[in-house]
């Protein structure tokens, strides 16, 4: 059998429209941030419904700001789940605190609000709740949870334009942050989002994306005084996106609810076409909310498979399907292993998410007959 197929885990979809964006920035000459990322940022958060924005490098560095203008440092604990994308955790270790892992739920693969609330403690600032693979965490049932000072930070890279019962991810709590990376629904190359509700953590963290300078460029630029200098009060960092990058973004977000209606349709259409394998437990749709499919993330259940998921990985990826595992058990990885002598069974359920999730291609640059074809090679194994 030869492999006629090449179908990616994930392609970006981006086109004729997001060229000619890019002619604006390059012709005026404004290229670091300025009015594309203003524009994208006002677009960006009245789209999730929330009043500040700030567009950042990455959801990493918005994670990392959004923890420093909370004002995080040695001593504080931040609680992540132990099932996601090891930035959840880098982020808290960059602020000299400490991560403590909450176990996730397998049939969310978000965090276990139970699991997370009993490990509280005095030293507890901030919850990081994150929105894997578009399906929003439970947030209310956390914040009913938790001591009204500790701050919820949503790491929402995943959930664009997803949505907790009428409410759209990044709303949902005191702060979030969103990835534009390749991999998410829409993209900037890299680049992040901060999305508050609160005045004071926007102004801090607004200060701190532009090395802690106490005026912008902007308003040096327009200010009547040449010989004006900034103040740095703060120790800050660089963090700001581009406006190449923001003319970009302000096209895919154009795009962002075709993108999930798209995705969402083929999600369906897994779940029906796969419903009869035993071994393979499909992702749903939430009951109440909208999920942003940022990736298609089964569960192959090691008792019922005919080989092992290894094995099954390496059968599709051979006859041209890329797939990969959901995401990381974190509290595997080596730094934080050794860092914190952890075993596999402190976190079961994530460790056996890591071990048995399998994500296969749902994405913007598919055709049908790349569906069938991924559908008749996952039967062809049963
Ligand atoms: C992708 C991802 C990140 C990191 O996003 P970047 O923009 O690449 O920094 C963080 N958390 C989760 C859950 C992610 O999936």
């Amino acid at each position: 059998m030869g492999t006629e197929y090449s179908i990616q885990i994930s392609l970006p979809s981006v086109g004729d429209e997001e060229w000619h964006a890019l002619r604006d920035p390059l012709e005026n000459g404004w290229l670091t941030q300025g009015p594309k990322v203003a524009e994208f940022e006002r677009v960006f958060a009245e789209k999730h419904q929330v009043e500040y924005s700030l567009a950042t490098t990455s959801c990493t560095t918005a994670l990392h700001l959004a923890l420093v203008a909370l004002g995080i440092g040695p001593g504080d604990e931040v609680i992540i789940p132990a099932f996601t994308w090891v930035a959840t955790a880098n982020v808290v270790a960059y602020c000299g605190a400490t991560p403590i892992f909450a176990d996730v739920n397998p049939e969310t693969y978000n965090i276990d609000v139970q699991d997370a609330l009993r490990r509280v403690s005095s030293k507890t600032k901030v919850v990081i709740p994150v929105h894997l693979f578009g399906l929003c965490a439970d947030v209310d049932l956390l914040r009913e949870g938790l001591p009204g000072h500790v701050f919820i930070l949503e790491d929402a890279a995943c959930a664009a334009g997803a949505k907790y019962g009428n409410k759209f991810a990044g709303s949902l709590g005191d702060a979030a942050a969103f990835s534009f990376h390749p991999r998410k629904i829409i993209t900037t190359g890299e680049g992040g989002m901060l999305l508050t509700h609160k005045g004071s953590i926007a102004e801090q963290a607004n200060i701190l994306r532009n090395h802690g300078a106490s005026i912008s460029e902007e308003q040096r630029h327009n200010g009547p005084h040449p010989y004006l200098m900034p103040d740095f009060n703060l120790l800050g960092f660089n963090y700001r996106m581009t406006d190449l990058q923001g003319a970009v973004g302000l096209v895919q977000l154009e795009k962002l609810e075709r993108f999930i209606q798209e995705r969402s349709q083929w999600a369906k259409w897994y779940r029906e076409a796969l419903k009869h394998i035993p071994w393979l437990k499909c992702p749903e749709e939430p009951k109440n909310g909208r999920h942003a499919w940022q990736a298609f993330v089964m569960f192959v259940h090691p008792d019922l498979a005919p080989m092992p998921r290894n094995d099954i990985m390496d059968i599709l990826q051979s006859k041209g399907i890329s797939t990969r595992p959901g995401t990381h058990a974190v509290h595997m990885l080596k730094y934080y292993k050794e860092k914190y002598d952890f075993d596999a069974v402190d976190y079961p359920n994530a460790y056996d998410c890591d071990r048995n999730t399998m994500a296969i291609p749902l994405h913007n640059c598919m055709t049908d007959r790349d569906y069938q074809y991924i559908v008749e090679t996952l039967e062809s194994l049963s």
